[in-house]
């Protein structure tokens, strides 16, 4: 496995093995880790011959007062689980290399998709997303670049940016990968303390009560919102809701009638960590 730093080392490895034939297949991280990540290499692994992850905690996706300084950085057991997965490249680039003027004055957003969800209480988040993707896109220009099922807004937001701006790249998405109590696998579970991890676990909860309901045939999603606030009011007291919303999974909007594909996505704050969790529901009932 190749550690590099560089784009110019990047860009070298990715050539030698596009001239190799192999089909490039790309894993963005901001490192620590975790089984969820290697699902993702594994993914890439499986599709392509080459497989780049790049491991960067990327300050402009940060807003101030928000956790860039204390974000768990690992990059030692990083690389043991980049190489146990498969990994034939990792690009650890540092702030200079990725942003050499300090303050970068060229922006990618999606506007229309960025203001709900996590947008509306990370303003800015999801340009600075978009922006650091598009650079690591066009320093990797893999033929397929993988993203986890968790983070389902900034799937949606990436999908537009790529089809867009015309990035020779397909988005794959990959499930969810949890603890064994349900809990979403995140860098940011190791703020709970001891008692909120123990409620952690009612966010996926609600996801699956919000399934049965809409299996069943609940008429309305203010139906199913109202019940599964009323279960994590019982099971993590020490939440808060930051957002609890049933709507399209294509454009984000919220759905009253459950009468096609539906997310439900629901973001939880705690002390330090603010947790989201989500699910599709492909085809629930017709009619509601
Ligand atoms: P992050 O390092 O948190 O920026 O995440 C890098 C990639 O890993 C993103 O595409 C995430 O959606 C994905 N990811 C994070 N947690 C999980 C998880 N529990 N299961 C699957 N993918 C995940």
């Amino acid at each position: 496995m190749n550690v590099v730093k560089t784009i110019a080392e990047v860009r070298r490895a990715v050539a030698w093995a596009r001239a190799s034939g192999k089909l490039v297949g790309f894993v963005p991280t901001m490192g620590n880790l975790h089984a969820g990540h290697g699902s993702l290499i594994e993914a890439a692994r499986g599709a392509c011959g080459f497989v780049v992850v790049s491991i960067y905690v990327n300050p402009i996706q940060f807003g101030p007062g928000e956790d860039f300084a204390s974000y768990p950085r690992t990059p030692e057991q990083d690389l043991e689980l980049c190489q146990a997965r498969g990994a034939d490249a990792v690009f650890m680039p540092a702030d200079e290399e990725m942003y050499p003027q300090g303050k970068i004055l060229t922006e990618v957003s999606v506007p229309s998709l960025s203001h709900t969800l996590c947008g509306a209480s990370r303003p800015g988040h999801f340009t600075g997303v978009c922006t650091v993707v598009a650079k690591l896109l066009n320093v990797v220009s893999p033929d397929r670049a993988f993203f986890g099922a968790k983070d389902f807004q900034q799937t949606v937001v990436l999908r537009r940016m790529v089809a867009d701006l015309n990035f020779p790249a397909e988005i794959v998405v990959c499930p969810t990968v949890r603890e064994s109590d349900g809990l979403a696998m995140s860098s940011r579970n190791s703020y709970l303390t001891a008692a909120e991890r123990s409620q952690a676990p009612a966010l996926h909860e609600c996801l699956e009560l919000a399934r049965q309901r809409i299996v069943a045939g609940a008429a309305s999603a203010n139906e199913v919102a109202e019940a599964m606030k009323a279960h994590l009011a019982g099971r993590a007291p020490d939440g808060r809701i930051d957002y609890l919303k049933i709507i399209d999974p294509m454009d984000l909007r919220d759905v009253e009638k459950l009468t096609g594909p539906t997310l439900v996505a629901i973001s939880v704050r705690f002390c330090k960590a603010r947790l989201i969790d989500n699910i599709l529901l492909q085809s629930p009932p017709k009619g509601g």
